[in-house]
């Protein structure tokens, strides 16, 4: 069955040739095209591409010569989103080795897995992880560590608003087995050629976690080309484009949408170490950014600042993003203000970020778009693997460039990851989803978190949908507890918005629910909370929240 009706969208067709390079090639050609364009805005400091590549070169012949790292080698690369980020990043690769950015908000207990689970031995870090990551020099395989200052990059743009880590001046190291990021440069250090090609792993992004053990996926250059590209001819960014960076760097959207596309296109990235909706406001409106790909929380908290004008917002010229789903409340509130309708894209960590993406120019409201370039994706009815006709549901499987090469050392569930159709491997995503006759996707919700309450199934985002349209409902979550008469049952919890905060009642948002939801799916509790735990790419971690849930009834 062909599902991938482009047909409307003639401006492209719909496939793009993926090139043979590597990712590092984008800079060095950026840097030949445009060497004096910016690169990066730092908080009031300037960074060409010409300085840009100088500096990675110099960082990856450091790494060769002084931390002996070698081609194919997995690096960790442990910070916020920075100017180092970036550097580190492209060094890595130009040294021949594979990156493996972690989220910097793990503590050193969880940081271990990942630099047991890949045998990492040298790494690059934020100075302000200095005593997170020191102590698995005893523990684990990892030796040796370049520390950065973010200081070293800052302007002092925005004083009021630059994060504590940003002003803090680079740390005194006193251990030989650390690096000084100033030091490292100081060398002048030439890289030596390494012969790179277009299948060698590039990047190790673990999956985030919110099922189950983090899993690295085997990334290639041609697989991230694959978006970098896709992405690139989606949002159609020129030279004098300037891409808002709040999304961050270790996971797949911010990685490629927010870092390789601004360097593929040799235009500049303005990088926020911390998200402050206030700081991003200044930032768009001084620095004219004409691209922002973020996740619908972030939107969420910008959205509420008082503070925003649709003045602070005319450069703007594309809002996008993915990850997690997308209100429809949010997305009217966001085009009442700027005439911008969000660009929903989609995507996994195992797909380096979009498979899906919204033609910005005839996008659809809480959809995932169609397919990207080069991707040919279906739907599957759960447990029979029959492809489903248009509007039914199932679980959505992709095929496509850029496709992670399998899970690094996990042998059994590459296996049950993928799934065999006419003659080609589907990756299985998890999601459970549904297309229309124009061949637009949509989901409905991950595979593992529907909630089964009397025999009902209850997709936990419809359900979060529908309370979205109450005025008092700034954030929801909804999870299913463990109840003894129905099997689970559905809670609600909501961050409320400050000038509904002890105006109203749980009881009241159950009571509001129920005359709109089927009696099956309403929340029958609703918890209000101050805030969500959420990953650092800001998706809401549902599954702590249920684990809780679990817990209270385990204990009562
Ligand atoms: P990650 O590997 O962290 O990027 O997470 C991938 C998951 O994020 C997918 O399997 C989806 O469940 C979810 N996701 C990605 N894009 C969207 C979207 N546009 N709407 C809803 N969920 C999304």
């Amino acid at each position: 069955m062909q599902t991938n009706h482009f047909d409307f969208w003639p401006k492209l067709t719909k496939t793009i040739t993926v090139p043979e390079t590597s990712i590092y090639d984008n800079l060095a050609v950026s840097a030949v095209r445009y060497p004096e364009n910016e690169a990066i805005y730092y908080y009031g400091n300037s960074i060409s591409y010409r300085q840009l590549k100088k500096e990675v070169d110099t960082l990856a012949g450091y790494l060769q010569q002084h931390l002996h790292v070698e081609k194919g080698e997995k690096v960790l690369l442990f910070m916020q989103n920075s100017p180092q980020f970036v550097v580190s990043y492209y060094a890595i690769l130009r040294a021949g080795a594979v990156v493996v950015p972690i989220n910097p908000m793990l503590k050193t207990q969880e940081l271990e897995f990942y630099v047991k689970d890949c045998a990492i031995q040298n790494g690059l870090i934020g100075q302000e992880f200095i005593d997170t990551v020191n102590p698995l020099t005893e523990t684990t395989t990892l030796k040796q560590i370049v520390v950065a200052a973010y200081s070293d990059y800052a302007g002092d743009a925005l004083e009021d608003h630059l994060p504590a880590e940003v002003k803090a001046p680079p740390a005194s190291l006193n251990e030989d087995h650390l690096h000084g990021w100033s030091e490292a440069l100081q060398t002048k250090t030439d890289p030596q050629d390494v012969e790179v090609s277009a299948d060698d792993l590039a990047v190790l992004p673990y999956t985030s976690g919110t099922t189950g053990l983090p899993k690295g996926c085997m990334h290639t250059n041609r697989t991230v080309q694959a978006n970098t590209l896709g992405g690139f001819y989606w949002a159609r960014p020129t030279t004098d484009s300037k891409s808002l960076a709040t999304l961050p760097f270790f996971h797949v959207t911010g990685m490629v949408q927010s870092m390789h596309i601004p360097i593929f296109s040799g235009n500049s990235m303005v990088i926020m170490t911390r998200w402050n909706r206030e700081t991003a406001r200044q930032l768009i409106r001084d620095q004219q950014c004409t691209h922002w790909v973020t996740i619908s929380t972030m939107l969420i908290d910008f959205l509420a600042n008082p503070e925003v004008k649709s003045e602070d917002l005319g450069s703007l010229y594309a809002i996008s993003g993915g990850g997690a789903a997308f209100p429809k409340a949010v997305g009217e509130k966001l085009y009442q203000l700027t005439g911008l309708e969000f660009v929903e894209g989609y995507g996994l960590s195992e797909t380096i970020a979009q498979t899906h993406f919204n033609p910005p120019d005839r996008p659809k409201m809480q959809c995932l778009g169609v397919p990207s370039f080069n991707v040919d994706a279906r739907i599957l009815q759960p447990g029979t693997n029959e492809e489903v006709e248009v509007g039914e549901i199932g679980e959505i499987v992709v095929h496509g460039p850029q496709v992670m090469v399998g899970y690094y050392n996990r042998e059994d569930e590459n296996e049950s990851a993928f799934v065999e159709i006419d003659g080609k491997s589907f990756f299985r995503t998890g999601d459970i989803g549904r297309f229309d006759e124009e061949g637009y996707f949509f989901i409905v919700d991950r595979l593992k978190r529907m909630i089964n309450a009397s025999g009902y199934n209850v997709w936990p985002t419809e359900v979060e949908s529908a309370l979205y349209d109450h005025p008092a409902v700034q954030q929801a979550c909804v999870v299913g507890v463990p109840d003894p008469r129905k099997g689970e049952n559905i809670k609600a919890f909501v961050i409320l918005n400050d000038s509904y905060k002890g105006n109203i009642t749980e009881e009241e948002i159950i009571n509001w629910s129920k005359e709109r939801m089927a009696a099956y799916k309403y929340p029958r509790m609703v918890e209000f909370r101050t805030e969500f735990p959420t990953t650092n790419s800001g998706k809401i971690l549902w599954r702590k929240l249920q684990e809780e849930e679990h817990e209270k009834v385990e204990g009562s």
